[in-house]
């Protein structure tokens, strides 16, 4: 049976300790609805005990978005436990997600904490916010730098507790795909009725790689945040998990019960309001992850997009007209040809090589050719006088006007 990954989407919250980020508390409703609405399970939006405005913002999410989820990330202290409740209660779905650093240099340096305090810390918690709230999950911070036997004991405590998932945490970025994908299962084994989510940074570039070790080993979760933001190298990207396993699903046996034709107005969304783009060659969502600049693979694509594209372009919602053939140094005359027609030319062979060669001298003095640069080699192309007629009749235009 083909099981259907479940989401913990962080990008209001991991993804707002983005450096640079600041959400205001209506943009928070606006992206967490956007989420709720593309379907993710949880929204993780947002730490309580952070301050007032936080609280602000998770209340306005909470008593808005009925559609997923609402959670809010805690320390494992009662207060805190007590806060983030206060925040989500309102919420017709709402989870708490204490978390405490398990590893030794954390429990050493930060925490000043022996192995059994951070237990019990862990432990009381969960069981305080269990006397509050029905869904409580927990995440052992840092827990691929934690001793084995530890991370086991802690995952015990807390199962008895009543934790609802439990999340292991690649916090730094440390892990490799077949070391994290151990854990997951190793903690499977010693506790099968345990639900695992899969939290990893994107360190060394293996967050989704990581947490898809993490599915595929028993995982039931992973937390994603949209244009792979987060802390440093940020989480797990949202639309790589969502489309790696939709593009696979066959072989992985997994799927996601997600809208995918929302990704692009989503991401877009989402880096319009945090002010940051996601690289151009970006994985899914990059301005360029459909766009094609050597010859020969243009070639290929306007034969059959197949050849070069795993993923349909409408599958996660990029607009046809966006679907360009880039017109540069290395690119050919197909793509030139095709460029053109969708800028309405009709082009005579000849006249096509002639366009192709002054696309070539243009792009010895200019970088990066505009339309308007290509309807000037096409005009050329086609009646070497036609710019200058051009523009004489756009003057006469404008004199007429004046
Ligand atoms: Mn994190």
């Amino acid at each position: 049976m083909t099981r259907i990954v479940k989401f913990f989407e962080t990008t209001l919250r991991d993804g707002e300790q983005t450096p640079g980020i600041n959400y205001f508390a209506e943009e928070k409703l606006q992206i967490a609805q956007a989420l709720a609405d593309m379907g993710f399970d949880t929204l993780d939006c947002g730490f309580a005990a952070s301050g007032p405005a936080e609280v602000e913002a998770l209340q306005l999410i909470a008593r808005n978005v009925s559609n997923a989820e609402i959670c809010s990330i805690c320390r494992s202290t009662r207060d805190d436990v007590s806060k983030a409740w206060e925040a989500v209660k309102d919420a017709a779905q709402a989870s708490i997600h204490p978390f405490l650093s398990t590893s030794p240099l954390h429990r050493e340096v930060k925490l000043g904490k022996t192995r059994q305090e951070v237990l019990e810390m862990a432990r009381s918690a969960v069981a305080y916010g269990r006397t509050l709230a029905e869904h409580v999950d927990f995440a052992l911070e840092d827990t691929t730098r934690t001793e084995h036997d530890f991370i086991l004991e802690v995952v015990d405590a807390v199962q008895r507790e009543g934790v609802r998932f439990v999340a292991l945490c690649d916090t730094v970025g440390f892990a490799l795909p077949w070391e994290f994908g151990e854990l997951v299962a190793e903690v499977r084994r010693e506790f099968p009725g345990v639900r695992i989510s899969a939290h990893c940074h994107d360190d060394l570039g293996l967050a989704v790689a990581n947490a898809l070790a993490g599915l595929i080993n028993g995982a039931e979760r992973v937390d994603t945040c949209f244009n792979g933001l987060g802390e440093r190298a940020g989480n797990a990207a949202t639309e790589d998990i969502v489309m790696a396993v939709r593009t696979r699903r066959h072989d992985l046996d997994l799927d996601v019960r997600v809208d995918t034709t929302k990704i692009i107005p989503t991401s877009r969304l989402i880096a319009r309001l945090s002010g940051m783009q996601p690289q151009w060659t970006k994985s899914v969502v990059g301005a360029n992850a459909f766009a094609h600049g050597g010859g020969i693979h243009q070639d290929g694509v306007l034969k059959d997009r197949r050849t070069y594209e795993i993923m349909r372009p409408e599958e996660i919602g990029l607009p046809a007209h966006e679907q360009r053939m880039y017109v540069g140094k290395l690119s050919g005359r197909a793509a030139l040809n095709a460029q053109l027609k969708e800028l309405g030319y009709e082009l005579t062979p000849d006249q096509l090589a002639r366009a192709c060669e002054l696309v070539k001298l243009a792009l010895g003095k200019k970088r990066v050719l505009e339309e308007m640069d290509l309807r000037r080699c096409a005009d050329t192309a086609i009646n070497p006088t036609a710019a200058v007629e051009a523009l004489a009749s756009q003057a006469e235009v404008e004199e007429t006007a004046g």
